[in-house]
């Protein structure tokens, strides 16, 4: 990542006004399941398999593109799995070509044609850092992968049981879907520049671009599908401070960080020293001070000056695309340091992020009421896993 300081002449994208979002009430975010031991960091079946060096163009980097896949078609066969493929040299591949794999997952109600869904899309980038040798990159970003793939799944059932429970011509009117974009290729293997950082997701967004749906499509392009581009970075350290920095979006921005205050109140943020399990140990059960992820809710009109972080939404913004960029600002103490493995993470921190993304996405998808059951127990079984990429 690059902290850049510039102007975005993109022209204001008001034309989808018809946003829908639903509160998730009390009683639907107390149900929303924590991963467990999904994401312990040695044998957990989502996050382990994701915490090792994984350069674009290694084995590495297959293997953890394998496990999502087999995550995919064992949990979530209703998701179309589809893999984008592109090559480029590097500063580092001596003129040959490195190949970049991004996974897409879409899920969109029974019925509706590709070109007519509006995808809330939840990205984060899968590919480790060259260097130092050796590098995890747990918050570089194997959590914000384990924890999207977590919101994925606990999601699903609500959105079956929503989708069945909705007449056809309700369906139509609604067309809103979920999409799954883990990137390859965003670190740099040199230094930042262009040309050598977000191969992946370059490749991808200028493919999109003229990728069209049929001529009787609401949408023109993939890239038009997507209402929202929520890209995940750098999560999974301790005290994480985020801020809003895109004017088009401080609405969801806001939307979200709703949904913290509100989690925060009813003492379901781990992290926090007001969450239940503290409270009920604490002799004196006055709330204490929070310290909120999303630090500028209330930030004004006038207040966004134009900073932001140089990442896989780049190519994607220049495009029109909307988003909204979950990146915390200082970056996490163990950025691009041999320290950023699953040691360190605030296992807290990271669960805390997941059921923020799950209620948002909840809330995106208006899926309360839908939670009654309890969340499928994830057991995977790593002999027969293995599917082929398709
Ligand atoms: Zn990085």
């Amino acid at each position: 990542m690059l902290f850049a300081f510039a102007l975005l002449s993109l022209g204001s994208w008001l034309g989808r006004l018809a946003y829908a979002y639903q509160d998730l009430s009390d009683e639907t975010l107390k149900k929303l399941p924590g991963p467990g031991d999904d994401f312990d960091i040695k044998k957990g079946s989502i996050l382990a398999p994701i915490l090792v060096p994984r350069v674009s163009g290694t084995e590495g980097n297959a293997a953890v593109r394998q496990h999502f896949v087999d995550f995919f078609k064992t949990h979530l066969p209703e998701w179309t799995i589809s893999l984008h493929n592109s090559t480029s040299t590097t500063p580092v591949s001596n003129g040959k070509e490195v190949p970049f794999v991004n996974l897409i997952a879409t899920r969109d109600p029974p019925g509706t044609a590709e070109g007519d869904v509006s995808r809330l899309a939840l990205v984060a980038h899968y590919d480790s850092k060259y260097t130092p040798t050796g590098f995890i990159g747990a918050t570089d970003s194997a959590a914000p992968c384990a924890m999207i793939l977590h919101v994925a799944r606990s999601i699903e059932a609500a959105l079956a049981k929503k989708w069945a429970a909705t007449p056809d011509d309700d369906l139509d009117a609604e067309h809103r879907g979920v999409q799954i974009l883990l990137l390859d290729g965003e670190e740099a293997f040199k230094s930042w520049t262009d040309s050598d950082s977000l191969y992946g997701a370059r490749a991808l967004a200028e493919d999109w671009e003229t990728s069209f749906h049929m001529a009787s499509s609401t949408y023109r392009t993939p890239l038009d599908s997507i209402e929202l581009f929520l890209l995940l970075d750098l999560l999974g350290s301790k005290g994480p401070k985020v801020p809003s920095y895109f004017k088009t979006t401080h609405w969801a921005y806001k939307h979200m960080a709703n949904a913290e205050q509100r989690l925060r109140k009813l003492g379901l943020i781990k992290s926090s020293p007001n969450h239940d399990t503290k409270m009920a140990k604490r002799e004196n059960k006055k709330p204490r001070a929070e310290r909120p992820f999303l630090t500028e809710a209330a930030k004004g009109d006038d207040a966004f000056l134009g900073g932001f972080v140089q990442d896989d939404h780049v190519p994607f913004m220049a495009r029109g695309v909307e988003i909204l960029h979950i990146i915390p600002s200082p970056f996490p103490q163990v950025w691009h340091n041999i320290e950023d493995d699953g040691e360190h993470l605030d296992m807290d921190t990271v669960e805390d992020w997941t059921k923020l993304v799950m209620a948002f996405t909840a809330e995106w998808m208006e899926l309360d009421g839908f939670f009654d059951a309890p969340a499928k127990k994830l057991t995977v079984d790593a002999e027969k896993s293995e599917f082929e990429i398709p």
